[in-house]
């Protein structure tokens, strides 16, 4: 004859039956699964409640049904991921990042960039691959474009720009996600996030979603500026998410006559913020035309002009971001 253990058994595997009890024709069968296996549980109860003596059936299940909402996305292929964020637009965040990522291939490794930025993607422009679709072999997957030595693909390269900025942010955010993850990165060590500007729906999910090692926070030397990037800070550190530190951009203009330092936005700024929050500052990065002029014409300073001091400026951050890693 079957004992009742034999019977749940031929529902459940060992390491699944937690215990199988009768108190007074009271069957308690405890399962260590979640309630996606109530069907198979059902039959179970049924097939136990045609026996002699048995008057109840009950099944408990104990293991909590992972919540989707926690999943983090699966990039495969990528073994540290960073972002560059910040509290506005226009700071350079996106230059930052763009330089950041070749400085950081310039260090040795390898390195992809992710232009996530939904309100005004301008990856394609700064690497070259503007107006240029990407390559699909098998029609679900896309190839990452490789430019300067790095691998990359841009929300801009999916979607109209017209259409993100009409887009909500759950629709936003499934759109990044599903090019993050149906790209074929492979064998990259650090990838770079070029995160949308603000504190808004968009950002609180991706840092939600994304296994951020790091998160690095442009702003220029103002206060107005500065005000939105404690708030960034704030939002990803509350969130468990380690701060890098903050990068000032648009430090000082050197004048191209009297090679005299202008700090046009106010000086030390960032640097004095940085050391009001406790986060560490990680550099300075002068007003430099041939940021913007390279930046515009699809090649980065870095890999047109390496010897300039602004290359040297991004590659000294770049150094302290890797050590940091
Ligand atoms: P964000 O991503 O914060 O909106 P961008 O990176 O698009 O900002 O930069 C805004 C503008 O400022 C661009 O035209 C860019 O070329 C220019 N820019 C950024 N950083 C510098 C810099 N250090 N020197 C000169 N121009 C810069």
């Amino acid at each position: 004859m079957e004992t009742y253990e034999d019977i749940v058994a031929r529902y459940f595997s060992k390491e699944e039956i937690q215990s199988v009890q009768n108190m007074h024709s009271h069957l308690i069968v405890t399962l260590s699964v979640t309630t996606e296996k109530q069907e198979k549980a059902d039959q179970l109860k049924n097939e136990l409640l045609q026996l002699p003596n048995t008057e109840r059936v009950s099944i408990i299940f104990t293991k909590q049904r992972q919540n989707p909402l926690f999943d983090k996305w699966q990039i495969k292929g990528v073994k540290k991921i960073i972002g560059v964020a910040s509290g506005k637009g226009g700071v350079g965040k996106s230059t930052t990042a763009v330089n950041l990522a070749l400085a950081l291939a310039n260090l040795g490794q390898k390195v992809a960039l992710f232009d996530a930025d939904i309100y005004g993607p301008s990856i394609p422009t700064m690497l070259s691959f503007e107006n240029t679709p990407p390559v699909s072999y098998d029609g679900k997957t896309f190839e990452p474009f490789e430019n300067f030595g790095i691998k990359a693909m841009s929300i801009g390269s999916l979607i109209d720009q017209n259409t993100a900025l009409i887009w909500r942010g759950s629709k936003a955010c499934s759109a990044i996600e599903q090019l993050l993850t149906q790209t074929n990165w492979s064998d990259v060590d650090t990838m770079v996030i070029d995160m949308p500007p603000g504190t808004g729906d968009i950002q609180i999910t991706l840092a939600q979603k994304l296994k951020f090692d790091g998160i690095a926070i442009v702003s220029t030397p103002q206060d107005i500026a500065l005000i939105d990037a404690i708030k960034g800070i704030n939002m990803f550190a509350k969130m468990g998410i380690k701060i890098l530190g903050l990068i000032q951009n648009m430090s000082y203009y050197i004048c191209p006559h009297c090679n005299e330092k202008a700090y046009l936005f106010g000086e030390n700024g960032a640097k004095n913020t940085a050391a009001q929050m406790g986060v560490k500052f990680l550099g300075d990065i002068p007003i430099d035309i041939n940021v913007r002029q390279n930046a515009d014409e699809g090649t980065p300073i870095i890999a047109k002009l390496p010897d300039s001091p602004t290359t040297k400026a991004y590659e000294e951050i770049a150094q302290k971001i890797s050590n940091l890693l």
